[in-house]
């Protein structure tokens, strides 16, 4: 995995930090865009909500390099001003290491300002906060009201003569992170957590036993009795792993019919505290109803897949050849997920399980820079633009991949996007960078 995860050449940070920046319209956001920039490149326009064709731009203030986002005029599906801003707001802190809050001095604190705050605060992103439009020491008085909006220090600016900025950047800098946050899936150097799941009798607990000796090297237990262990401790390939809720697993409560329901509670429970899930199949019966279900709640749960199709000793030509066609056909959607065939009886290609799971991990991790991200989405509609709609053409604008674990992508684009051109960006996206393991999350921004 190492290309995609490889830095931008002459940084050190995997991404460069991400700097939204929100306000209301004419508080002199473009303006101060442009300031930070140095450059002549965001339009500037005297009509509020006027719509900008680029949205990112590459900034650098003290040799340090970040990417400035301007939020203006994405409405998701707010109405009045103050709901269109502040969803404007929860976007940036959705996307940004850091948030410049733009305020115009001379209106002061509005209703929509404080709407704005509201959103900021609960978010816990930094914010640096602008008092715009000080143009000089006369009308400095006026930024000092906006210190009633909680946010700390107004840094009083004028974006239009350039006054006040350099102390504001230098806020902006120390605000934003030296190496952006990454979402970490796993406690720091803990082990990592697998969940063995699959419908009953599949041989699950077969594939327990194989893994952990009839031995539990370790009992990692919750409540402090050992009557009933929750998740073990395993050494494997010489790491130790940690399996969640064994129990459920070693008791081998058989459900009854009627007890599917909790044994899908059982599992969704199972991988809301994994990272990586090995859904065993008995690949000597036809993918049933009951697989089909626990690979959505798998789906659903955005964690690593690894598949095993157990018991391949039963497996022969014949059902191999129905086998094959009915992966094909009923796991369609988990075509990512690597797939691996064991007896888990005799412990038959057992040793491929933690290949797998380290692909599947690595590929849940993946973050891509974004520069790569937004060189590889020009390319993308360069070779296949989006088809026109109701005379317009909607176009990719921006894209930042706001997570990992599983990999979050948010495209910033001029409209909505047909389902089935998501499905090509997806489809390209694991062409490119691999992602293997790992379901894709793409969120689109449509700007109004
Ligand atoms: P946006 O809608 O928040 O992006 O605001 P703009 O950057 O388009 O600015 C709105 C208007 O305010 C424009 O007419 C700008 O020239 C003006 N403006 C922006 N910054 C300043 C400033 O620092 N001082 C003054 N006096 N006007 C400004
Ligand atoms: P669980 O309910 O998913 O935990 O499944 P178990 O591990 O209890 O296995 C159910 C049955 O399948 C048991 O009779 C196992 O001996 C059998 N079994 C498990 N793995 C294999 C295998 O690889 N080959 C064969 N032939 N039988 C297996």
């Amino acid at each position: 995995m190492t290309e995609q995860t490889e830095p931008d050449e002459g940084s050190n940070d995997i991404r460069t930090p991400i700097l939204a920046v929100v306000g209301r319209p004419n508080v002199g956001k473009s303006t101060l865009v442009n300031r930070i920039i140095g450059r002549r490149e965001a339009v500037v326009e005297d009509k509020p909500g006027v719509t900008r064709d680029r949205v990112s731009y590459d900034a650098n203030w003290n040799g340090r390099a970040f990417t400035v986002v301007d939020t203006g005029g994405w409405d998701p599906d707010a109405e009045g001003l103050a709901e269109r801003i502040s969803a404007q707001a929860e976007v940036a802190v959705g996307l940004a290491d850091a948030v410049l809050f733009v305020v115009d001095a001379t209106v002061g604190i509005t209703d929509t300002d404080e709407a704005v705050v509201k959103v900021l605060r609960k978010s816990g992103r930094p914010v640096v906060l602008a008092a715009n439009k000080v143009d000089d020491q006369r009308t400095e008085a006026e930024a000092f009201a906006l210190w009633n909006l909680g946010l700390g220090e107004p840094f009083p600016v004028s974006a239009l003569h350039g006054r006040g900025s350099g102390d504001m950047l230098d806020a902006v800098l120390a605000a934003l992170p030296e190496t952006p946050e990454e979402t970490i899936g796993h406690e720091l150097g803990g082990p990592r957590r697998i969940a063995i799941i699959g419908r009953p009798n599949v041989g699950k607990s077969s594939l327990l036993n194989k893994l952990a000796g009839e031995e539990r090297v370790v009992v990692d237990d919750a409540s402090g009795t050992t009557v009933d262990p929750v998740d073990e401790l395993v050494e494997l390939g010489g790491r130790t792993w940690k399996f969640i809720d064994t129990a459920g697993i070693r008791k081998r409560v058989k459900t009854a019919s009627g007890h599917e329901y909790y044994a899908s509670l059982r599992t969704a429970t199972a991988m809301e505290r994994a990272e990586v899930a090995v859904l065993v199949i008995d690949g000597s019966q036809s993918i049933s109803e009951q697989d089909m279900r626990i690979i959505q709640t798998v789906r659903e749960s955005g964690r690593a897949l690894v598949i095993c199709f157990n018991k391949w000793d039963l497996v022969d030509d014949e059902r191999r050849y129905y086998l094959e066609r009915e992966y094909e056909r009923e796991l369609v959607q988990v075509q990512w997920a690597p797939r691996i065939n064991i007896t888990a009886r005799t412990g038959w290609h057992i040793d491929r399980l933690i290949p797998a799971l380290d692909a599947a991990l690595a590929g849940w991790e993946t973050r891509i820079t974004t520069g790569a991200l937004n060189s590889f989405l020009g390319r993308l509609v360069a070779e296949h633009p989006h088809p026109v709609r109701g005379g317009k053409q909607p176009r990719i604008l921006f894209g930042t991949q706001a997570q990992t674990s599983p990999p979050t992508f948010a495209l910033f684009t001029s409209g909505k996007l047909d389902a089935g051109y998501e499905r090509y960006i997806e489809r390209r996206l694991r062409e490119e960078f691999g992602f293997v393991g790992t379901p894709i999350e793409i969120q689109v921004r449509p700007r109004e």
